[in-house]
This record gives structure tokens, sequence and C-alpha cells, in this order.
């Protein structure tokens, strides 16, 4: 890994470098330079154009189980590459083993999921959405809703926190839905979706022109949608609200799947003690979702909802896991969190900090970067374990998300205010909640669940069983309202309708007697 390799895009084809230097791609523990991207000059036009031309047609002449097969197939390539980019997540995204296994294997499973789920679909090639209803006084006169694949491209655009995942878990939809798919991911972390396109491009598993990729600004791709596509963006509100609101757009009336920001709360239920189950599982997975990634995971927990009288006592429980965090080098094996990706997420997140500190006091980590043993602070990227408790009444904290290693203590006195607290958040991904009272559970689903798109309630029983708080599962809805954006994704086959097309067909019970054998159900 010593050459600074220029990275190349995937359009049209064929393998092409855009002019000069838009981004570097740095090693965010020692600032090294290790890739650079550009898509200055390539045609993002044409690139579409042909992947609706050649992809679209070759992926839909396929069924559902034959596309299945293809997706499990690029997961194969992955498998067998997958030191290489471990390897490259950790020198370009800081990232430790456990962190690059969460988005390399995160997207290889999320590929194999959607391989086994599509199997069974067998040779439909539509999703039946519902049973015929009788329309009229004609017994035979019938309404039937199917899901058809669209005809356009899926452009992909995503965030710099997950290189592998964000690519693949999007590709499984697309693909298995049959619309050919062209990836952007973000700049500053795209070398590891580059090398796994590339491998996957050379292994020819997929038909020509069903998997694209642009490294590099995003240029004017945005002025070559048509109607026929989609796009699906992930990351943050600022640039969701330029896609949703881009003129050609807004004309062409392109769907758009927006997952955007997110200040996710965990909340420990009114009476559990210390050192109990659920006051420990609610401690352990807090400074978990903190550290993990370096706290660059969507869902990571920000809010930390309390009981006011266990706010000192679940304080000390995270503050004393994070003091046992070891920062530094990724490549450390003692180390358990690394840097940021990049310098300016670093500014960006110590500048949130400082926000949050103007109405809470730290009790662990601070508004400056750490100073870590070996490290060059001018050149690094790194933000310690920052743990704020709130004083009074806030408005930062559930406003402002901080993209980084920290969360902010927030007491509540009753239910209801814990509730009305969480709602400040203004729709969220998710939200955990702990504790041993199954029924406060079940109406901590109901209250957080208007304004969350998935909630993790933690009973004793599942303390040590659950999946954690970040883990999106592909079983599971992902997707927030509000400011994270409105989307939906995964959910297993309630995925596919985003690049699926539903249309009311209204006619015999005979023609769509026949069109139910040639489609699958889709719940
Ligand atoms: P970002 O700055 O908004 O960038 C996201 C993507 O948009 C990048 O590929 C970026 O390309 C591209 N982009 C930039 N300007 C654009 C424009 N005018 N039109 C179209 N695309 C444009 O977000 P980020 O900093 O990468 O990601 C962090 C944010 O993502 C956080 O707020 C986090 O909460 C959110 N996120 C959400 C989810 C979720 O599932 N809800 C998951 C992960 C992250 P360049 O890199 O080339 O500029």
């Amino acid at each position: 890994m010593s050459a600074v390799e220029s990275l190349e895009s995937y359009l049209g084809g064929k393998w092409s470098r855009g002019q000069g230097v838009e981004t570097e791609l740095v090693d965010p523990t020692n600032g090294a330079v290790m890739a650079t991207a550009s898509g200055k000059g390539l045609d993002s036009g044409e690139a579409l154009a042909f992947a609706r031309q050649r992809g679209g047609p070759a992926l839909r002449a396929l069924t559902y189980a034959e596309r299945a097969k293809l997706i499990g197939a690029v997961a194969d390539v992955l498998i067998a590459n997958r030191a290489r980019y471990e390897e490259i997540a950790i020198a370009n995204s800081g990232n430790t083993k456990i962190d690059a296994a969460i988005d390399i294997d995160g997207g290889i499973g999320t590929l194999k999921y959607y391989a086994r789920l599509g199997a069974p679909l067998g040779e439909a090639k539509a999703l039946l959405d519902d049973k015929p209803v009788r329309l009229a006084k004609a017994e035979n006169f019938l309404g039937l809703h199917l899901l058809t694949a669209r005809h356009g491209v899926a452009v992909h655009i995503n965030a710099f926190n997950f290189p592998s995942w964000g690519l693949w878990e999007k590709a499984a939809c697309a693909l298995l839905s049959g619309m050919p798919m062209l990836a952007k991911p973000a700049s500053a972390t795209c070398w590891l979706s580059h090398q796994m396109v590339r491998d996957v491009i050379a292994a020819k598993v997929l038909p020509e022109g069903a998997l694209s990729l642009l490294c590099g600004g995003i240029g004017d791709l945005l002025d070559h949608v048509t109607a026929d596509d989609v796009i699906a963006f992930t990351g943050s509100s600022d640039t969701a609200h330029r896609i949703v609101a881009h003129r050609h757009v807004l004309a062409r009336g392109t769907r758009v799947n927006i997952e955007a920001d997110s200040v996710n709360a965990a909340l420990l239920a009114p009476g559990v003690a210390p050192a109990t189950p659920a006051f420990d599982a609610f401690v352990k997975e807090v400074a978990r979702e903190m550290t993990v990634k370096a706290g660059q995971k969507c869902t990571a927990i920000r809010r930390v909802f309390v009981p006011k009288e266990r706010a000192s006592s679940v304080a000390e429980a995270i503050a004393a896991r994070l003091a046992k965090t070891a920062v530094g080098d990724p490549r450390n094996e003692a180390t358990r969190m690394g840097p940021l990706v990049t310098r300016a997420q670093q500014k960006a997140a110590l500048d949130g900090i400082a926000q949050l500190a103007n109405e809470a006091t730290f009790l662990a980590g601070g508004k400056d970067a750490p100073r870590l043993d070996g490290i060059d602070a001018t050149k690094s990227a790194f933000v310690a374990p920052t743990l704020l408790k709130l004083e009074g009444d806030g408005r930062a904290v559930h406003e402002t998300e901080v993209f980084g290693p920290c969360a902010t203590i927030v007491s509540y006195l009753d239910e209801a205010h814990a509730f009305a607290l969480a709602g400040r958040g203004g729709g969220s991904l998710f939200a955990s909640v702990y504790g041993e009272d199954r029924e406060f559970l079940a109406r901590a689903v109901a209250e957080l669940g208007a304004s969350h798109g998935r909630v993790l309630a933690v009973d004793p029983s599942i303390a040590e069983a659950h999946t954690g708080h970040g883990i999106v599962m592909p079983q599971c809805h992902h997707g927030g309202p509000g400011r994270a954006g409105n989307g939906a994704e995964l959910g297993g086959l309630f995925g596919l309708r985003f690049y699926h097309q539903r249309v009311a067909v209204q006619g015999s019970s005979d023609l769509l007697a026949a069109l139910q054998t040639k489609a699958a159900p889709q719940h």
C-alpha cells in the first residue's frame, strides 16, 4: 500500500479516471495521503444511459431467483477478497478490526440475506401486493396491486462512514428488484467501495451495465436522471435538501429516498436499580455505541435519558467504561477506538461538542483533540470519547448531531417527561429502551415509535442476546421520520418496494388469475 493510487470510476462498461485531483484520501491516524479521486470530466449522462439500455433489460430478463443467485455470487467474490478490504478500512477510515467488520461483513451479510430471501421467489417477475378485490356488480371485474420493476437506474449516493455496508445494502435491494445501479460513494472513503467494485467487475458475476461506480464529486449527474430512475441518498440533511430541491430532480419527478442525520436516544426505564441486568445492558450499550467506529454511525446513541435519581450512577458507570477504552492507532491490537475519518470531520465534531458544552458539563473527554502517545495531533483526526451531562433544559442536545464519540446524559422527571424529551429530536432513526417492566416497555414502543423508525426494547431476557442498538438488521426497516429523512430501506422484501412501481391492475378475474401465477407474494 505504498504508492498513491488514483482511483478510477466504472462507467459505461469501462474504467476511467477523472481529471486532476478533487479529493485526497488520507490515513486519519497520521495524515498520509493514500489515494486520490476525481469525477471531473466523466460523462455521467452517458453512464446512466448505458446502465438503462444494457443493465436494465439484462436484469429484468432474469427471475427473482436468478437475480438472488447473482447477489450471492457478489457476496462470494467479496468474501474471497476480504483481507484486502480490512487493510483499506484501517488505513483510510481509521477503523479498528471490529469497526471494519461491521462495515465489510455488514455489507456481505446483507447481500447474503437478500440472496436467501430472493431464492424462494422463484420464477416470478413481479411481486404481488395483496389479494384481488371485487370492484363492481359483475363478479369477474376485479382489482389487484402488483409491484413491477422500474425501468431506470438506481442512483445510490452514500455517506463516508459505511463505504461497504452502504454500497451493498442498497445494491442488494436494487439488483434483486431488477434495477441496474450507479453507486456514488463519499469521496473521503471511496477507496474501499472502489476496490470491492473492481473485484466484482473482474469476476464478471453481473451482467454488463448492472453495476456502475462514480469515484469523486457528483458533478452534473443529477442533471441526467429521468422519471424512471430513483435516487437513494444517505448523508447529511444539508446535502439531502439540495438533492430533493434539485431543479432537474423536481422537474422530472425522480423518486428519492433520504436517509439523513439523527439524534438517536437510549432510555433507562424508571425504577431500574444499578447492577441489575437492565441497568448493566444500558450502560454497556451506551459506551459501546459511543466508541464503535468512533461514534460515526448514523444510528449511534447521542442522547441518554435517565430518571433524575439515577443520573449520577449512570454517569459514573458509563465514564468508568469510557476510561478503559484505549484510543489510538487502529493497527495496534490493544486499540479499541481509532480516529474520525478526516480532520474536517474532527473539526465538525469538536465544534458540535463545544455547542453542547454551552448547556452541559463534561464527565469525560472535552472540547479539544486528545494528546496521544506516538500520534501527531497536527496530522491526525482523533476525538476523545466525550460524555456530557445536561444542566437544566437543553436545546442543542436535541438538535445537534455530533458525528463522533459523544453522547449527553439528560435527566427526566417521569415517564411522560421522558417520552416528550425523546420526541424533541425532531424524528430519529432509532431509540432503545431498557427496563424490567414489560408494560412500561410496551408504552415506550408506542410513544417512541411515533418519532423513531426503529425501537429496541431490552428486558433482562434478551440483555445478552440482542444484536445491539446501532446494528442495522436487514430483516428490519431502516429509516426514520422528520429530520432523519422519512426514508425507508431494507426490512426484508419491503426494501424492494422503492425499486418497483406499484400498479393497480383492473381487469377480468381470468386475466388477474393469470397475472398472479407470474407474481410472488410480497408478504
Ligand atoms: P454528506 O456530506 O451529506 O455526503 C453524502 C454524499 O453526498 C457523499 O457521497 C457526497 O459526495 C454527496 N454529495 C455532496 N454534495 C452533493 C450534492 N450537491 N448533490 C448530491 N450529492 C452530494 O454526508 P457525509 O458527511 O458523507 O455523511 C455523514 C452524515 O450522514 C451524518 O449526518 C450521518 O448521520 C448521515 N448518515 C445517515 C445514515 C442513515 O442511514 N440515515 C447512514 C450513514 C450516515 P462527496 O463525498 O464527493 O462530497
